[in-house]
């Protein structure tokens, strides 16, 4: 960057702030003083005087040149550089703009997904001062304890600190300092990793089998960068995941390994680890920003090659990425529901066409999108029809609810479902209850006014929770107590309706008084090690009955489960939303494969008041491709996701006339704009279905359709227009295909 040789002297830098207006969702240009001339790139942290205030903000540099345009009186200089390196590449602002061009994210969001979280907040390598041995003690310390402690430090070299030596072997602190004194042993500062690293078992490689030997060597030779592995649950697409890095590794190249999420990875990192060793990065949700620094540090330095974590460990600084595996490829959490509200998938393929890197998808129900596409042949198919040590997949039976409540069975269980838990319970098998709803009571109200409890703050009604007796809402979080009498009619005919999994524990609690259960859901998930000690503990048969939402209905493997109960199917068909037959489909699917993963076989029974419905009944056919056939063209027919795009225009504000006034217009704009556009359809602007949350009010306007290149980026400016004069208390929220439309 220097003058020499002819090289470019930069004078301006762009930069982007860090600040969250869409106002300032800017490059600004700034002058760079001579001293930091030398060392500045793009990707640097800077601190630049911001506003009229002059007010020292953080901002990133997004590129330099030797001159400037405009009126130079009015360019400010940078202050500083921030950090040693820059923490982003050149190749990193193409991903940053694909980001914005298709997500109509902010820079500043897009930036946020690429720098270590917390850096802004001077969050910084833990450095201490590790014991190192300098001389061997002579023969004068033999048989002392520090011979001891010289050998302990030898062998682990560089893994202790003073107080941390003298706890572990309970050595005393005056005699490592004796050693210290004697120069024995020597201290140095050095970075320290904050993350725990738990101790894995072996994990040895298996033979692969035919149809895994297939995959794998499709993917290794292939000329596609693309590829599906649709393999039904418990084919074993976890061992050819673990073959593909290994042969990664091999050919020197980094690997990023995406699951669902916190809840699969105890799992897949216990593979992994055991296959590999500890240089392995992990990343998710529930880690510190010291923790995630750290990682992320590691793999900016080159010390691991192998990162598994979840949607956000894409964005890991890796130099060489040679593959990109996303198990469970269907899964919604790819999708984020934070600015930028990005799809993993999306991501994952730019990463790939840019980097010239694999990808592959791995699951039992690929997304629809996905599928269509790998028939489109756009995605490259490999299919592993059995499961990978020959275990037969379930048995499934249904079990039609309206049939229990004719014979007067108003239990949760129905005569079948409880006839068999007992019989595997009996027989000291375990048991997975599944229900995806948490609390207890999903409902209070009163049988003779009809006064519901709601949020206060939410336009969403309160979940009774037996835990702490209280009702919350499971959107932002507020609690109240539930009254003798009827807040509206003071009659005391209060009762509580629907079932959640603390119901569903309690009740088999009733039944089976002797039985250990577990509760998977996010109530009981909330620390940071729960999910790993719940998991750790149902697999070491600490507890006969599992009962969980659907974070147990994802790829976990519990040999000596036999029988899964699906208490209600329905209730995701019953969503207000185009993906709602999917989901549930996928759902079933992944529940049921917890069943039977070993040689006593096993058994799925599935509880439901719709059992004609097709996504019920093909996958209680396991028949992925029926299901498919028919949701394609209810798809077709309604010109939904993969036939067309989804853009999400949300708005929220304290104030309803506001927002309501604010939304009509930028309706109006909207319509406008796309008036000639009749391949795209303009639905509302409408109140939300949960139309409050948090005191805010919520409106939406719906676009559906084809969208080429450039034009929802237009459509983003019209947005932004209508907003500049009220930018202060009407939020913008855009989504792109989102989840859901509630
Ligand atoms: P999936 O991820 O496809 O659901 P898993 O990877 O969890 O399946 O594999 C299911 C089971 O089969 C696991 O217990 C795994 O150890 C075992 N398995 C996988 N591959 C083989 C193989 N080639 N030979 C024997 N057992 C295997
Ligand atoms: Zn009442
Ligand atoms: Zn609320």
């Amino acid at each position: 960057m220097s003058a020499e040789g002819g090289d470019e002297v930069y004078k301006y830098a762009g930069v982007v702030v860090n600040n969250d207006s869409i106002m300032v969702d800017k490059v600004f240009t700034y002058e760079i003083p001579e001293n930091m001339a030398e060392n500045v790139q793009i990707g640097f942290r800077v601190k630049v005087p911001f506003g009229r205030g002059d007010k020292l903000l953080d901002g990133f540099i997004m590129n330099l040149s030797e001159e400037y345009s405009g009126d130079v009186n009015y360019i400010k200089p940078l202050r500083r550089l921030c950090d040693e390196f820059p923490l982003f590449t050149p190749r990193d602002l193409k991903l940053m703009d694909f980001m914005k061009r298709r997500y109509l994210c902010t820079y500043i969001d897009a930036i946020r997904l690429l720098i270590p979280t917390g850096i802004t907040k001077g969050i910084t390598s833990r450095v201490e001062s590790v014991l190192y041995i300098k001389n061997p003690p002579g023969g004068r310390l033999e048989k002392s304890p520090y011979t001891e402690i010289y050998e302990k430090v030898k062998n682990e070299n560089g893994v202790y600190n003073k107080t941390a030596l003298s706890r572990k072997f309970n050595f005393s602190l005056s005699s490592i300092n004796t050693l210290l004194k004697h120069e024995n042993l020597t201290t140095e500062e050095v970075v320290v990793n904050r993350l725990d690293h738990r101790e894995y078992e072996e994990y040895s490689p298996k033979i692969l089998n035919p149809e895994q030997a297939n995959a794998l060597e499709t993917i290794l030779t292939g000329e596609d960068n693309k590829y599906l592995i649709h393999g039904v649950t418990g084919s074993g697409k976890t061992e050819v995941y673990l073959h593909l890095v290994e042969n990664m590794l091999k050919s020197g190249k980094d690997s990023i390994m995406l699951v669902p999420e916190i809840s699969l990875t105890p799992q897949m990192v216990e593979r992994f680890k055991g296959r590999f060793g500890r240089d392995i990065s992990v990343f998710h949700s529930k880690m510190s920003d010291g923790e995630r620094f750290d990682e992320w540090m590691r793999i900016k330095k080159g010390k691991t090659k192998i990162a598994i974590g979840a949607r956000s460990a894409l964005f890991l600084p890796f130099k060489n990425p040679g593959i990109i595996i996303m198990d469970e490829e269907h899964e919604s959490s790819y999708k984020s529901e934070s600015n930028p509200k990005y799809d993993a998938r999306e991501i994952a393929e730019y990463m790939s066409a840019i980097n010239g890197c694999k990808l592959v998808f791995g699951t039992a129900t690929p997304s629809m999108d996905t599928y269509f596409r790998s028939k489109n042949g756009d995605i490259k198919l490999i299919e592993i029809k059995n499961r990978a040590d020959n275990a037969k997949l379930p048995d499934m039976e249904l079990v039609d609810m309206r049939e229990e409540l004719a014979n007067n069975n108003r239990s949760i269980f129905s005569s079948r479902l409880f006839k068999v838990m007992d019989q595997s319970i009996k027989k000291g098998e375990q048991v997975i209850l599944f229900l995806n709803r948490r609390g207890f009571s999903t409902f209070v109200s009163c049988r003779k006014c009809g006064f519901v409890y709601k949020c206060r703050q939410c336009d969403i009604t309160l979940t009774y929770h037996k835990e702490d007796n209280l009702m919350h809402c499971h959107y932002c979080g507020y609690r109240q107590p539930v009254h003798q009498k009827c807040p509206q009619c003071g009659s005391s005919y209060l009762k509580y309706f629907g079932i959640g999994t603390e119901r569903v524990e309690e009740e088999v609690k009733k039944y089976f008084p002797s039985v250990k259960t577990l509760r998977m859901d996010m109530d009981t998930t909330r620390k940071k090690n729960s999910y790993i000690n719940i998991y750790e503990s149902f697999k070491a048969g600490e507890a006969q009955v599992l009962i969980g939402t659907q974070m147990i209905a994802k790829g976990l493997d519990f040999p000596n489960v036999t029988l899964v109960g699906v208490l209600a199917a329905d209730l995701t068909l019953n969503l207000p939303d185009y993906k709602s037959s999917e989901r549930t489909f996928q759902l079933l699917t992944q529940v049921a494969g917890r069943a039977g993963r070993s040689n006593k076989g096993g058994r799925v029974i599935i509880q439901t008041y719709t059992p004609d419905h097709y996504s019920i009944q093909c996958s209680m056919a396991n028949d992925y491709d029926g299901f498919y056939n028919k949701e394609i063209t209810v798809r077709d027919n309604m010109n939904y996701p993969p036939f067309s795009e989804i853009i999400n225009i949300n708005l929220n504000c304290a104030k309803e006339d506001l927002l309501i006034k604010t939304i009509k217009e930028l309706g109006e704009k909207v319509k406008f704009f796309l008036k000639d556009r009749k391949e795209i359809d303009v639905l509302g602007p409408c109140p939300c279905a949960i139309s409050k949350i948090k005191e805010m009010y919520r409106w939406q306007i719906i676009l559906k359709g084809a969208f080429d290149y450039g034009l929802a980026e237009d459509i983003k400016d019209v947005v932004y227009d209508s907003l500049k004069n009220v930018y202060t208390e009407v939020k913008l929220n855009l989504d792109v295909n989102p989840n859901n439309l509630i």
